[in-house]
């Protein structure tokens, strides 16, 4: 046994890898990305593969023919990235697997660096796969080596819900002596073949297996349930953080309610039943969205019961649970202490970094929609999406990863003019590539603007798969035609050559890219500290 100090992050990747792994894949994104990023540190010169892909959905298929192989599989995205991944997942709940297959999702509630604040738990639930939630970074790492062990005897993958405050923080973690890898082993073809015949196989295997993960949630040690005998008033069923911070005040609070921790799901249903039958009220304190609050409170609430949390007003439905907003769900009075609106600090908005290339880019851009006023800039995610904030004014749209190329071909076809998309190199690669073989092939009237800055800077400069002659070579395999592809430099001093190229490409009636190709200031750093360009 020895004690490290780690990342929540860190302790989910460490207990996989201790855990046997033989694969992990990923795709970056906040607040999942340092998973990844500890292992291939920790990866370098060992025998499990630590590698990123090209988007989730590639990394989930990935991990997900390591664990056909019979090998410990793990795979990793920010909650998002789920979405992009949604297809395998849902049927690899079916095909089950064979080597155990953790799916790791970093939720981000409070929207802290993410379009949505969507609950993973709801898509275990949807799977009908078992969820681990840790409430602190030693459950992140015993919860890492657990759920192998239970993926492996159900068969089925397994997810670990992280949030962000946990994901982004360090504690200490006691680790164990690591588990050896699983030699190759095969298994059963018919499984992992959803013609339907066998779908509905697996299908009905997977509701089978629903009463055995109830009673393996209900029993796990990861579970616990305290009931006060002598005092009925108040029940609290906690998830998550919000164990630590139901525990962090009813320190000296003087309040005694019984308590239901759930780390595992599906919902535990006899021990939520022993509390709500033991409790007069019954206060719910979840991260996310109101999972268990609603599955408790079903249509109508609990006859003769007080049930509060979420859906009551008592804790907020949107952002991050806190300690100080569960104090008040419990009925205390808040603590004096200072907040940050207390210091003087200056209030910071999220802006590029001074000399990025995005700004030149869009600097161009913008002069050369002068006087259009139709003209509408569908953004994608990245750096660039700062772009929507003074002075650049520059982005009128950001949904999702490559969405930026098909809403600029649809708004095309409905006369919108000029429709310009604009997406980075490596959300191109991650799911841009599909939407501009679409617009190649209607030869849509828009213009694609492809920025090229090498790398994925935005979650901290990781690998991109579609930079440099790569990326040019791409385009012109959707069939984008070499005259209608121009390549510009976003300096300053190449302003005017760059609104010239930018307003002839705007002014063909037809598709047209211009990829930007500059290197990002942070990815340049880097390079620097490490001694030179690669
Ligand atoms: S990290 Fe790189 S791409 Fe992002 S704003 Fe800074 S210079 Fe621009």
């Amino acid at each position: 046994m020895s004690m490290e100090i780690l990342l929540g992050d860190e302790a989910v990747g460490l207990g996989a890898v201790h855990a046997g792994l033989s694969g992990a894949y990923s795709y970056p994104g906040t607040p999942a990305s340092e998973i990844m990023e500890y292992l291939i540190r920790i990866g370098r010169g060992a025998s499990f593969k630590a590698a990123w892909s090209v988007n989730e959905k590639t990394a989930f298929e990935e991990a997900l023919g390591c664990s056909y192989a019979g090998k410990r599989a793990f795979v990793s995205f920010k909650h998002v990235g789920l979405n992009v991944a949604a297809d395998p997942f849902m049927s690899a709940a079916l095909t089950g697997a064979n080597g155990g297959f953790i799916v790791c999702s970093g939720d981000d509630p409070s929207m802290h660096s993410s379009q949505n604040e969507q609950d993973s738990r709801f898509y275990a639930q949807f799977a009908l796969i078992p969820c681990f939630e840790p409430a602190d970074h030693q459950e992140a790492y015993d919860m890492a080596r657990e759920a192998f062990e239970l993926s492996e005897r159900v068969k089925l993958p397994v997810m670990i819900r992280l949030t962000t405050r946990l994901a982004h923080s360090r504690a200490g973690v006691e680790t164990r002596p690591p588990r050896p890898e699983n030699e190759i082993r095969t298994g059963a073809r018919q499984c992992w073949t959803l013609l339907p015949g066998n779908a509905r196989v697996q299908f009905k295997r997977v509701l089978d297996l629903q009463p055995e993960l109830v009673r393996y949630a209900s029993e796990s040690p990861f579970t616990r349930l305290e009931l006060q005998p002598d005092d009925r008033r108040l029940g609290i069923i906690a998830s998550g953080l919000g164990y630590n911070y139901v525990r962090e005040n009813l320190e000296g609070s003087g309040l005694r309610p019984s308590i239901l921790k759930i780390s595992v799901y599906p919902i535990p249903e006899d021990l939520v039943r022993r509390l709500v039958e033991h409790c007069d009220t019954i206060l719910v304190a979840e991260e996310g969205y109101p999972l268990i609050e609603r599955q408790i409170r079903g249509l109508f609430g609990i006859p003769g019961k007080i049930l509060i949390g979420k859906m009551s007003g008592h804790l907020p439905l949107q952002g991050e649970l806190t300690p100080e907003t569960v104090r008040a769900a419990l009925g205390l009075a808040p603590l004096a202490r200072r907040t940050a609106g207390d210091l003087p600090l200056a209030n910071r908005p999220p802006q590029l970094c001074v000399g990025c290339p995005h700004a030149d880019t869009f600097k161009a851009l913008k002069k050369a929609l002068e006087g259009q006023p139709g003209a509408t800039i569908f953004s994608d995610i990245g750096c660039y999406t700062l772009g929507y904030f003074p002075p650049h004014n520059a982005v009128d749209s950001c949904v999702c990863m490559g969405a930026s190329v098909g809403m600029a071909h649809g708004a095309s076809r409905a006369g919108v003019h000029p429709a310009v998309g604009v997406i980075g190199d490596s959300t191109f690669g991650h799911s841009g590539i599909t939407a501009l073989l679409s617009a190649a092939t209607a030869d849509a009237n828009m213009v694609l603007v492809i920025l090229d800055n090498c790398t994925v800077a935005m979650t901290g400069t990781q690998p991109s798969f579609s930079t440099g002659r790569r990326l040019l070579e791409i385009v012109r395999g959707v069939g984008v035609p070499a005259e209608r592809l121009r390549v510009i430099t976003p300096l300053p001093k190449f302003h005017e050559e760059n609104v010239r190229v930018l307003r002839e490409e705007i002014a063909h009636p037809g598709l047209s890219v211009v990829v930007a190709v500059r290197e990002c200031l942070e990815e340049a750093k880097k390079k620097n500290k490490l001694g030179g360009a690669q």
